[in-house]
């Protein structure tokens, strides 16, 4: 056990200083909080004075011990002692870390922290919390209209969690005992009403540009082959219609004047940051098994941990998941996956994940052999996850990249050719996935060009970062470079070479190198004009020549030197 003294350092107003790590080692340009290994023999008070003084050329005063914990990376398990801290003297400079940032608690979220630092994060974001957000005055107004008629109107849901959590909202359902035809009847002359969801008890209601959707109280109707129920039931308690709701957090409302209804006490499990289902969870996952992936998104997106019952019964009904329809679960498993949490998640249900995506399942008991030592591929799959930046197809590549490495061991191969092939046959299994899944052509294809090219080792020299531009493009060659970055970080390799290579890529990206045809600086036109070229095949084979010399360094992409290397080409 490694022990490590950390301090949350806050200044006059209560802003944090975070640090962004410096290059190289596990967890490489992720946030953390000041501090360092207790050395032998040393009291942890102590070693927090001195790293701050050696991170960061800070005195600093220490207040009590605002928390520890443990965390197990899969090289070793640390013990953290959190101490509350000022600072009392000194200019801050940057001796070990990177960056340094003073940042308001409700911003921290908006930082990728090292893995082990995610939990008090939550927490200090949550514990620090000074404004919360508060209802759009519109919003308000709709529900005093609705109240003038007599009808009970509610916040609901997601806008009433978000704001607790001191997130703002991306929308305010509401939700009333009015009938939709009254809610039409309420608002008509006033704003635009929108009829699309009527048959579920929802109408749209369009109010200074922004739409709110206002759903009459409703109870779980019977629930047909475990989809959507056909017909609903209106009910008249408000208490009802949150009993219908998944998780506590989400089954909370709330008035204009800050009012809480919370019969299922969802703002404690907000506060413990725990996801627990109204209701019985067996029962709630077989009505409507999207509540299992809505679970393990909710749980990686907000970093809360999941009840064990809740959790129990998601595993236990997870084979209810074949009810589902594809896009409904990729668009959670996206979300999921985005999550700051997913590493954790995905880690802890590969089981579930496995009745989604059944091409998963060998890799989730597979050891794979990596530098002479033995790992689990899934649990090194999902630990990437924790260093990889939070874009939906490379989060989707980094997760499947391996998974063909179970159909394409070699017995006695050499250790780097063992899975030879993985790659090609992770692409095609992804594919089948993602099309299954219904995802849209252009991402899948994305990821699948991603997983293809993930496992080659980069080569820094410019020409080949030119080529790799030319096959890729600057967007996808970039996800790349994210992708090796990760798979660098989780093996706590230095990956100078890596850095070279990213460096060349972003110089030739600020020169603005051409990369495609399109950004040659000659045309067809051009080439049509000095009598080098007719249009057809000829032409596009001439210039994509010219391009394949400008890559490789041969001409430079000018308009004589380029007309002079087509002259060559007529004249060879
Ligand atoms: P977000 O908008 O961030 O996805 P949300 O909680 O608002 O989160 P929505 O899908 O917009 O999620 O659903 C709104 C509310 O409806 C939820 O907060 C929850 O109370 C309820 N809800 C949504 N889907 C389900 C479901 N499958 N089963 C039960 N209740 C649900
Ligand atoms: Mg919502």
């Amino acid at each position: 056990m490694t022990h490590v003294a950390a301090v949350i350092l806050t200044d006059e107003t209560g802003k944090i200083l975070i640090c962004k790590r410096g290059e190289g080692g596990s967890c490489a340009h992720l946030w953390e909080f000041p501090g360092g290994k207790v050395e032998e023999g040393e009291a942890p008070e102590a070693a927090a004075v001195r790293e701050c003084q050696e991170e960061l050329d800070l005195e600093i005063t220490l207040g009590p011990v605002y928390a520890s914990m443990d965390y197990s990376y899969p090289d070793r398990d640390i013990h953290f002692t959190f101490f509350n801290g000022r600072v009392t003297g000194g200019d801050l400079k940057l001796n070990v870390h990177e960056d340094v940032r003073w940042v308001a608690p409700a911003e921290l979220k908006d930082y990728t922290f090292c893995p082990a630092d995610v939990s008090l994060v939550e927490r200090l974001a949550w514990e620090r919390q000074i404004e919360l957000p508060v209802m759009p005055p519109i919003a308000a107004t709709l529900i005093g209209m609705l109240n003038e008629r007599g009808f009970e109107a509610w916040a609901v849901g997601g806008c009433v969690r978000d704001s607790l959590l001191g997130k703002e909202p991306k929308d305010w359902d509401l939700c009333t005992s009015a009938k939709p035809e009254q809610v039409k009847e309420c608002f008509a002359g006033t704003y635009k009403v929108l009829e699309t969801g009527i048959q579920h008890g929802t109408v749209t209601v369009l109010a200074q540009n922004e739409t709110y959707e206002i759903t009459t109280y409703r109870a779980e109707g019977e629930y047909e082959d475990h989809r959507r129920p056909e017909a609903v039931t209106f009910v008249d308690s408000l208490e009802e219609d949150l009993a219908r709701r998944d998780f506590t957090i989400n089954a909370m409302a709330m008035g204009p004047d800050g009012t809480i209804i919370d019969p299922f006490n969802g703002q404690v499990d907000l506060k413990a940051g725990v996801l627990r289902c109204v209701g019985n969870p067996a029962q709630r996952f077989e009505e409507d098994a999207l509540r299992i992936l809505r679970l393990l998104r909710f749980s990686a997106v907000l970093g809360f941990t999941i009840e064990p019952e809740t959790h129990k019964a998601a595993k236990e009904q997870r084979h209810m998941l074949r009810w589902v329809a594809g896009e409904r679960s990729v668009k959670e498993l996206t979300r999921m996956l985005c999550g700051k949490a997913a590493h954790r998640v995905v880690a802890e249900n590969g089981d579930i994940l496995a009745h989604v995506m059944p091409e998963i399942e060998p890799a989730l008991t597979f050891v794979q052999q990596r530098n002479g030592k033995e790992e689990n591929l899934w649990l090194h799959a999902a630990e990437t996850l924790a260093y990889s930046s939070d874009i939906p197809e490379v989060r989707w590549a980094m997760l499947l990249r391996d998974i063909g490495k179970p159909y394409c061991q070699q017995a006695g191969s050499e250790t780097n050719s063992l899975y030879e092939g993985h790659a090609e046959v992770g692409a095609q299994l992804a594919d089948a996935i993602l099309r299954r899944l219904k995802t849209d052509r252009k991402s899948r294809d994305v990821v699948c060009e991603l997983i293809r090219f993930h496992g080659i080792h980069p080569v820094t020299d410019r020409v080949s970062v030119q080529r790799w531009l030319q096959l890729l493009g600057p967007k996808q060659l970039t996800s790349l470079v994210h992708i090796w970055w990760a798979d660098a970080m989780a093996h706590r390799v230095k990956a100078d070479s890596l850095k070279a290579f990213e460096k060349t890529l972003i110089d030739l990206i600020d020169e603005g190198f051409c990369y495609s045809v399109d950004q040659l600086a000659i045309t067809g036109g051009n080439l049509m004009t000095e009598g080098l070229a007719q249009p057809g095949p000829s032409m596009s084979n001439l210039l994509d020549w010219l391009l394949h010399e400008v890559v490789e360094g041969r001409v430079e992409n000018n308009k004589e030197a380029l007309l002079n290397k087509a002259r060559e080409w007529q004249a060879k």
